[in-house]
């Protein structure tokens, strides 16, 4: 998530609000720790499609 990217549309969790919430401004955060467990990559990838903005960005983080 690019915080300076976001103008809270909200369009991201409008279609994942199981994930991403807004936060006292209106602009979006994954709910939690950040990271997304990866069988909701499907549910993400649509979010990240949402964005008009290109704020949302899917990133993969290597096992410890
Ligand atoms: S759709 Fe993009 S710009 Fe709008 S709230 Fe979500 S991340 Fe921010």
């Amino acid at each position: 998530m690019d915080s300076d990217l976001c103008v809270g549309h909200g369009q991201c969790y409008l279609v994942v609000p199981d994930l991403i919430e807004d936060d006292e401004r209106g602009l979006a955060h994954v709910r939690g720790d950040g990271q997304v467990p990866v069988d909701h990559l499907e549910a993400l990838q649509r979010a990240e499609k949402s964005c008009p903005e290109g704020a949302l960005v899917l990133t993969e983080d290597a096992p410890d």
